[in-house]
């Protein structure tokens, strides 16, 4: 399964009292709506236990690559003139042979 993953790094603010403001219920809202999935997040501490930054890891499916093969779908020759032509058609595209077995 093709994952994405994203990770953003939110500095804590505040003078008095320490706050994630860095990062809005509006903002998640928003990566919510572009598919991203909060999975984890990470606090960062620093020397006496003080949070710097807190690291947020999102995932959601990958576009899939564009070297991956699509399966073909498959066609049934019409007997007469050769034509592909789609599984259940009755009548050749081209010629308009009966192709029902
Ligand atoms: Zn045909």
């Amino acid at each position: 399964m093709p994952w994405q993953y994203k990770v953003l790094k939110v500095k804590t603010g505040g003078m008095v009292v320490p706050n994630l403001d860095g990062l809005t219920e509006s903002d998640l809202n928003t990566l919510g709506q572009q598919e991203w999935e909060l999975v984890n997040s990470i606090p960062m501490a620093k020397g006496g236990g003080q949070v710097e930054q807190v690291y947020f890891y999102f995932k959601r499916w990958a576009e899939l690559p564009v070297n991956i093969p699509i399966e073909p779908v498959a066609r049934i020759n019409c007997p007469k003139c050769k034509a592909p032509n789609r599984p259940g058609a009755t009548g050749c595209i081209q010629c308009g042979a009966n192709l029902a077995q």
